[in-house]
């Protein structure tokens, strides 16, 4: 059985006082209706995208710009039940059923969409909602509360709306008032509306507040260095100078510990690693603080609109202790990338006298950070 999305993004979007469509902004990475489309791609024949008049073209280079195709994009009508209209009438003939979806939900998800197909073919309609959380009140104009309402019963209606494309165009053809959504149509049309239970999550961009919370992108990264230990040098771990008869080699002060740390913080924001941005034939890094060396790579991560969530450096070493010195090496890289000291954590580990730790002859350290994005 053929079934096609209607994808609304006409809405005005003057709630998001946002300069463009509020499907055309950014969620996690990619405009939100292009986010919305590939889940419906992936579960139905095509889709039909229902857009304003004269933003035919924003739309048509979102989509090539994201490698998405659709059936046709076409301009929508006074309100809401008008560009539906128009979307169905925009659906290839051998479409049977129609989901009705609101551009401004990207995070559906696709075994909603797919549940309320099977609604559709099992009882001719299949309407995503989820049940109310809230306890909801009826109040007269004044304010005053007329009656509380049996929350058990109350349902918040969402998208996709799925019916029968004849059954659609029958029920807009007989309609004598104007609805807010599809299922409200067919209700007062006498077609029988069954809800399918959705997520919370699905919600829609409707306000700014919306933005923040949903576009928290989450970036991990891995760090990893090893350097030599050799006599003449001073230790420097965790931008500690820690006294030991020997020291790590190498052109910058050779911070084993903060080499890896820089290099999880730059993998997460997916930048080049510290050996391409600090060379070590480069004079101007010779004998460098590393602390300095993740000062600058903090400015680049900041730059690229992120922020630090955590980071954790475990130290590989037989000698000497590091436990004296973990507390302090926590209060200096947290100065240098400029956050709370309770984001970064340092831990010590020996090998058992095994490899080259083991053996001093050489020290180790892996490091994790996790950074957030505000896109
Ligand atoms: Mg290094």
């Amino acid at each position: 059985m053929s079934v096609f999305a209607v994808i609304l993004c006409g809405g005005s979007g003057t709630r998001m006082g946002a300069p463009v469509n509020k499907t055309l902004l950014s969620v996690d990475g990619e405009k939100a209706v292009v986010k919305a489309l590939r889940a419906f791609l992936a579960e139905t024949d095509g889709a039909v995208l229902v857009v304003k008049e004269g933003e035919q073209g924003s739309f048509e280079a979102a989509l090539r710009e994201a490698g998405v195709s659709v059936h046709a994009i076409v301009p929508g009508g006074f309100d809401r039940q008008a560009s539906a209209l128009a979307g169905l009438r925009a659906l290839p003939e051998e479409c049977e059923i129609a989901l009705i979806h609101d551009g401004a939900r990207p995070f559906i998800r696709r075994e909603d969409i797919r549940s309320v197909i099977q609604s559709v073919k099992d009882k001719g309609s299949g309407v995503m909602a989820v049940k109310a959380r809230d306890t909801i009140k009826e109040a007269d104009e004044k304010g005053k509360v007329v009656r509380t309402l049996n929350r058990d019963v109350l349902y918040h209606m969402q998208t996709p709306q799925g019916f029968y494309v004849k059954d659609m165009l029958r029920a807009h053809e007989n309609a004598k008032e104007r609805f807010t959504d599809d299922a409200a149509l067919m209700e007062n049309a006498g077609y029988p509306v069954h809800l399918v239970q959705g997520h919370y999550d699905n919600t829609k961009l409707t306000s700014p507040e919306d933005l923040p919370v949903q576009n928290i992108l989450p970036r991990i990264g891995h760090g990893y260095d090893v350097h030599r230990l050799c006599e003449g040098r001073a230790l420097i771990i965790g931008g500690v100078e820690i006294p030991h008869e020997m020291g790590l080699l190498g052109h910058s002060d050779a911070d084993v510990a903060l080499h890896a740390l820089t290099d999880a913080l730059l993998g997460a924001a997916g930048l080049p690693d510290i050996g391409h941005l600090f060379p070590d034939n480069d004079p101007k890094y010779k004998g460098i603080s590393s602390l300095l060396l993740l000062e600058k790579a903090m400015e680049r991560i900041r730059q690229k609109g992120f922020e630090v969530g955590n980071a954790d450096v475990t130290i590989v070493a037989q000698a000497p202790k590091m436990a004296p010195h973990l507390e302090k090496m926590k209060e200096n890289t947290a100065k240098a990338m400029g956050v709370n000291v309770n984001r970064i954590n340092y831990k010590a580990t020996t090998t058992e006298h095994l490899g080259f730790e083991g053996e001093k002859k050489g020290i180790s350290a892996h490091a994790v950070a996790l950074l957030i994005a505000r896109t």
